[in-house]
């Protein structure tokens, strides 16, 4: 794929009534990487409240290191990060995580020692009150019925989907604001993948922002309001699901 230079600075639209107001993530003309190498070039984009944006491309275009960036595990060496209109550029992740930012990363991600119910409860601990946490946690399980039938079980022994499913409640129990979901469908079958973004959907249905990642294209391009692909660290296509579909060549619905 071309990476024209016009594009590779492009800023995913506004989409749809999400469009008005201050976006709950903005990353304005970022680069980014590990040490001296960079996995990022120049990366800006902006995503409107409410709307869910796709980050797809190849193996090692970048999409995990956008992810980290927009949560605060890789600090830009330049350009700047804006969660909810706040400037958060090289602040610690936990401010990211006040300012309601979730994190679902790239496998396996739960306390696998801890029960499914323990899991939930752990961030909630802090802030909430016995009663709340009850309240938060029924919320997740009547979601995730799946979940609510293994509420004492080790996390550690669920199946990989199950698993990817209790980073998500862990969203919904802390009330995110923005979901960063990284490689959600990784491993998975078919069938599990459509529960997964089953979830994803009643996760933006409350309110949520999403920032999915993605390899596997089907499914983020379905529940997508804007798409960007990357190609080798850069921003090669920004538009619509649609134009995502002929960009990558597939059959457009
Ligand atoms: P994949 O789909 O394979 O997960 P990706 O698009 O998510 O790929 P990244 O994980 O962002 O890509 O990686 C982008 C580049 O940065 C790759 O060349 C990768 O090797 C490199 N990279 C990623 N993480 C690190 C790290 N911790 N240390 C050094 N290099 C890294």
């Amino acid at each position: 794929m071309d990476v024209s230079p016009d594009v590779s600075t492009a800023t995913v639209g506004a989409t749809g009534s999400a469009a008005s107001g201050t976006p709950m993530l903005e990353l304005r003309g970022v680069n980014a990487g590990y040490g001296p190498f960079r996995a990022i070039f120049d990366v800006s984009l902006t995503v409107p409240k409410g709307s869910v944006l796709a980050v797809l491309g190849p193996n090692g275009a970048g999409k995990t290191t956008i992810a980290r960036v927009a949560t605060g595990l890789v600090a830009p060496t330049d350009g700047s990060v804006l969660i909810d209109g706040k400037d958060v550029t090289n602040r610690p992740t936990y401010e990211y995580a006040r300012m309601g930012v979730a994190h679902a990363p790239e496998g396996r991600s739960v306390f696998a020692t801890l029960t499914v119910a323990e899991n939930l409860e752990l961030p909630l601990r802090r802030t909430r009150s016995r009663a709340e946490t009850e309240t938060e946690m029924q919320r997740a399980f009547d979601m995730f019925p799946r979940l609510g039938e293994r509420r004492k079980q080790l996390a550690g022994t669920l199946s990989g989907g199950e698993q990817r499913m209790l980073s998500l409640a862990r969203a919904i129990v802390e009330d995110a604001q923005l979901v960063v979901a990284d490689e959600l469908s990784l491993g998975l079958a078919p069938i599990i993948v459509d529960e997964v973004y089953g979830m994803l959907g009643r996760i933006r249905d409350q309110g949520a922002t999403l920032l999915i990642i993605e390899q596997h294209v089907g499914h983020a391009l379905a529940i997508a309001d804007s798409v960007i692909i990357l190609d080798r660290g850069a921003i090669g296509f920004v538009g619509s699901p649609e134009g995502a579909r002929g960009e990558l060549g597939l059959a457009t619905s």
